[in-house]
């Protein structure tokens, strides 16, 4: 997708510190990080957000949280708790729209979020 900034990361047109990769996605660290530990994983396909997930993406969305609570654990963010955020839609904070996942953690988080 054109102009997406995440796909160019995937394309590797963008810079990013890339921390996992496979076949159907990626993680990299957040650039303006607002915990310790703030990685995104992405699918490779673009999908704006969740309201343009198909029936076809089911296990892709399952892979996308797995990868996220493998990174936590092999950051050890995992024991004391993490947040796993996707922001959908402007008034939700979207901003890069390309469904990415937020895993947060290494300080306490307070609810109900901001
Ligand atoms: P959201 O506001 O939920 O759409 O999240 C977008 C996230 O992408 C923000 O936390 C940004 O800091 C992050 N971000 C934007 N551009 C880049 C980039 N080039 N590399 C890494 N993270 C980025
Ligand atoms: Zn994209």
């Amino acid at each position: 997708m054109e102009g997406c900034v995440f796909c160019r990361i995937i394309n590797r047109q963008t810079a990013a510190k890339i921390v996992y990769e496979d076949d159907s996605v990626l993680a990299f660290e957040d650039l303006n990080p607002q915990a310790p530990t703030h990685l995104l994983v992405v699918p490779r396909k673009h999908i704006a957000s969740l309201k343009e997930v198909g029936a076809e993406d089911e296990p892709l969305l399952g892979h996308l949280f797995t990868v996220a609570t493998q990174l936590a654990r092999q950051r050890q963010i995992d024991a004391k708790g993490f947040r796993t955020v996707i922001n959908n839609g402007t008034w939700a904070g979207q901003s890069v729209f390309h469904l990415h996942v937020h895993v947060l953690g290494g300080r306490v988080f307070h609810w109900p979020p901001g």
